[in-house]
């Protein structure tokens, strides 16, 4: 049974991964510094595939402590890179924080990799680098521009990093996330933000659950069908079950370059009253929500070309958006049910 090492396994997408590893008969070693996530997130990944995966409690920007979790786990075949702070806007408000949690820690993680040979390496990357792309489906051909954010700029810079990292002894495979959204089907897990969501689903869930009072449109002027902005939305376990597909990938020496870029999308735009229309139709309930001026920094239209992950990875996303924005409202009903 390989063992992979999942960092920030704890937070929303790596415990889904989680989950599709342990389904698919890898041993999983998270590291997460519980920072941003909760030490629960075992229990829940427990509950939903029997098995209970070892936590290691480990700050990541500490070179020393990185390195004495790696030794404990140098048996590793491959690491999943998914520990980072996300939010867009404390990056702007906390530039430094952003750079040094997630560079350092990326350096760290290579660092003790190359120590304890350690071979292979998956990052969690992000659509953000294209910036407001010239022509969608966007391909990973497309430039990668300057992102708007410090936090999507630790994205760029970790690609660059990795690419000139990458060589016959090491290789990497990095991941363009377009907008993961939803949950496992049992609603045993799914997103849990720490405050105010920024990001549409969480606060289109909380809305629906009386946490918010409305949720706010961010513009109806775009060059759009409806005017609200577009997005390619995919299902977290769609998501997660590519990360397997590319370790796999890794694992048995199937890459033909040492560093491969892939989008992970569905290839479909759909704008935000779109999304509302599906998450009210599909769960039977009306949400309230109210246009307000755009977002700055906000990109009007992207959607993924998912060509190149289906040639080469032989993966495409297999669940459509009524089914991310039913799972998404069934995790948020449960888990208000469990805490109330
Ligand atoms: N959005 C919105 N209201 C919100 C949050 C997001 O209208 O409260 C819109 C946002 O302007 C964008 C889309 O929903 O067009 C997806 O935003 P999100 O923050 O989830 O992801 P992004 O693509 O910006 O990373």
């Amino acid at each position: 049974m390989s063992k992979i090492i999942v960092t920030g396994g704890c937070g929303y997408i790596g415990a889904h991964t989680s989950i599709a590893l342990i389904a698919q008969g890898y041993q999983v070693v998270i590291f997460d510094d519980l920072s941003n996530a909760s030490e629960e997130s075992i229990s829940r990944i427990e509950k939903i595939t029997g098995t209970r995966p070892e936590l290691c409690v480990v700050d990541l920007k500490d070179k020393n402590k990185t390195n004495t979790a790696f030794e404990a786990h140098k048996d590793a075949s491959a690491v999943i890179h998914f520990a980072a702070y996300k939010a867009v806007k404390e990056s702007v408000e906390q530039p430094l924080q952003y750079y040094e949690n997630n560079l350092f820690s990326l350096i760290n993680t290579l660092v003790a990799q190359q120590k304890f040979g350690i071979k292979n390496f998956i990052f969690s990357s992000s659509a953000t680098v294209y910036g407001i792309p010239e022509s969608c489906p966007v391909t990973e051909n497309s430039p990668v521009k300057r992102p708007f954010s410090p936090y999507g700029n630790t994205k760029k810079i970790a690609e660059e990093i990795l690419e000139d990292n990458s060589n016959s002894g090491f290789s990497t495979i990095s991941l363009r996330y377009f907008n993961p959204i939803g949950a496992h089907k049992s609603g045993d897990i799914g997103e849990l933000p720490n405050g105010v969501p920024n990001n549409l689903m969480p606060f289109i869930t909380q809305t629906a659950a009386g946490i918010r009072k409305k949720l706010m449109i961010f513009g109806d002027d775009y060059p759009t069908k409806d005017g609200t902005a577009v997005r390619d939305y995919i299902h977290v376990m769609d998501l997660a079950e590519a990360h397997v597909v590319a370790v796999d990938r890794l694992i048995h020496k199937k890459q033909k370059e040492n560093f491969e870029i892939y989008n992970l999308g569905t290839g479909t735009g759909y704008s935000v009253l779109e999304v509302i229309k599906a998450f009210e139709t599909q769960n039977n309930l009306s949400l309230a929500y109210e246009i307000t001026e755009r977002r700055e920094g906000d990109v009007p239209i992207v959607f993924a070309s998912t060509e190149l992950a289906a040639k080469k990875l032989g993966w495409r996303a297999k669940r459509d958006l009524n089914s991310m924005v039913k799972s998404a409202w069934n995790w948020e009903k449960n888990y208000r049910k469990e805490n109330s």
